[in-house]
């Protein structure tokens, strides 16, 4: 049978009414939210009295048709619980977000990347059809030529602020059961950034496939290309980075002549950076041996740390643990942006020079081509304006530095300004701190106001300046 139901009918259409009626029980004048027990956002949000939107029966895979190599998914399913359905039938989503709890609905409103973005782009051009519950209390079918096509090609980078979607129709692709992976060493960043553009132009290397590809730079003379190509042959030594070993840890090498060659099943590669959160489980002291060896496995994962992360904000325990060193309280710096390709050596080299923060994760992409027939060739998706044609590079850190007193924010704005100086973006999951104006130029505001004015006519979901530089 090509169409495999994972979640009946039924029990998706009681979740969908359970959400209709919890909207309905929002007060009018108050504003609509997700009410939802993940999250990967990393900004503040002002507390909330009114209850939010019922997600909780929004959580599964509907079906997988194996054969058009498709699969319909309710907003909330996480990419954890889509991929354990695809696998069995030798299939994944074209692009997976690094993050376990990261969902479609949220990788698609708030934009994601990964290693295979340099040839599928980003997730939501693999996206064929979205319902979406608007402002106005409607579920719509938006897809990328009906009469909602201007809400299809806006939702990426709304922010849930034009509707939250309920269910998606995603493309899918084939995968091998196994990841072969070339650490490649680079003592310099121009170097690097060569053979990242040579690799996303052939899609090869030394004429072998390459079929994902991200890097990591641990300073400005030590360097990594990870090169994955998918393979079949069960015979290769394979490594585990789910235990005691540490995956990011293990790119490093000494011979800038020839590749590190490592293993993994395509499963392992896919969420390599979910177990130690890229680097960032060092902050708990996951990865010290001790520690590490009565740190449960189970809690090896993006969403435990999280949480941590979540108590720290809460108590201020790194701010008071600098206090009691004598240290000044911290800025975060916890921010994904995206240069040009030609621009990323100087974007590296100022940033290495200014920031005190490494690693620094990389990761080429381009928009998909073709691109849909009814999307303008100029800027398809026009809230988060890449160029056709164009490879960006995202530069991902996620750390802290000192605060400068008297200077809300002064890190994290120089990194915006740098950004917007080398014609490049930033992610909104994190702290901003635009001025409206520079926000509108960036982020499609014209466009913007249109869309919100047929979508959420009365306000009903905040705006998109209000939740990511306002932190409402
Ligand atoms: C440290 C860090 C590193 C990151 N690195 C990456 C990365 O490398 N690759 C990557 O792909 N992404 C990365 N992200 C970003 C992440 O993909 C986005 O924050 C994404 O929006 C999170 O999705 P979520 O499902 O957890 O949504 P949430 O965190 O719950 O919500 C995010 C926003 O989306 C809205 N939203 C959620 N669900 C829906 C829906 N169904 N419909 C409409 N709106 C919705 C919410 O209202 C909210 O405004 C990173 C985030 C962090 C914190």
């Amino acid at each position: 049978m090509a169409v495999h139901v994972e979640m009946g009918p039924s029990v998706y259409e009681q979740g969908v009414n359970r959400l209709l009626e919890s909207y309905r029980a929002i007060p009018p004048g108050a504003t609509v939210r997700l009410a939802k027990k993940t999250s990967n956002l990393f900004r503040r949000r002002d507390p909330h009295p009114h209850p939010g939107l019922d997600v909780s029966g929004l959580g599964g895979v509907l079906s997988i048709d194996a054969t058009a190599r498709t699969a319909e998914v309710a907003g909330m399913c996480t990419y954890e619980d889509l991929v354990a359905a695809t696998l069995p039938h030798g299939l994944a989503p074209l692009v997976v977000p690094q993050l376990k709890t990261i969902t479609l609905g949220g990788a698609v409103t708030g934009l994601g990347i990964e290693s295979s973005s340099f040839r599928n782009g980003l997730p939501h051009e693999s996206v064929t059809e979205i319902d979406v519950l608007t402002g106005t209390g409607e579920i719509l079918t938006a897809t990328g030529s009906n009469e909602h096509a201007d809400l299809f090609f806006g939702f990426p980078n709304s922010y849930g602020t034009l509707g939250y979607s309920v269910r998606l129709k995603i493309e899918l692709e084939p995968v091998a059961p196994y990841v072969e992976l070339r650490h490649l060493r680079f003592t310099d960043l121009d170097d690097l950034v060569s053979t990242m553009k040579q690799i996303v132009e052939k899609k090869s290397f030394d004429s072998t496939p390459v079929d994902y590809l991200d890097g990591v730079v641990f300073s400005a003379d030590e360097a990594y290309l990870v090169l994955g190509r998918q393979h079949a042959d069960d015979a290769m030594l394979r490594s585990d980075y789910t235990g005691s070993d540490i995956y990011y840890r293990s790119i490093r090498h000494d011979r800038a002549d020839s590749p590190k060659i490592d293993h993994l099943t395509i499963g392992d590669y896919l969420w390599r950076w979910d177990t130690d959160w890229f680097w960032c489980s060092r902050a708990f002291g996951a990865q010290h041996p001790t520690v590490r060896r009565f740190w449960p496995r189970r809690w090896l994962r993006s969403s435990v740390y999280w949480k941590l992360i979540a108590l720290d904000r809460r108590f201020a325990i790194g701010d008071r643990l600098s206090a009691r060193k004598g240290l000044p309280p911290g800025e975060r710096v916890v921010q994904d942006i995206e240069v040009p390709i030609e621009a990323t050596v100087e974007f590296l080299s100022w940033f290495l020079d200014t920031v005190p923060i490494e690693p620094i994760w990389l990761c080429p992409l381009r928009l998909r081509e073709p691109l849909p027939a009814a999307a303008d060739p100029a800027r398809p998706w026009p809230l988060y304006p890449l160029e056709p044609g164009r490879t960006y590079v995202n530069v991902g850190f996620w750390s802290g530095v000192p605060a400068t007193p008297g200077h809300p924010g002064h890190t994290n704005r120089l990194i915006e300004k740098r950004v917007a100086d080398l014609r490049g973006h930033k992610s909104l999951y994190s702290e901003s701190f635009y001025s409206p104006d520079e926000f509108a130029t960036l982020y499609g505001g014209e466009h913007y106001a249109d869309l919100k004015a047929r979508y959420d006519p009365r306000s009903r979901l905040l705006d998109l300046y209000s939740k990511a530089v306002r932190s409402q």
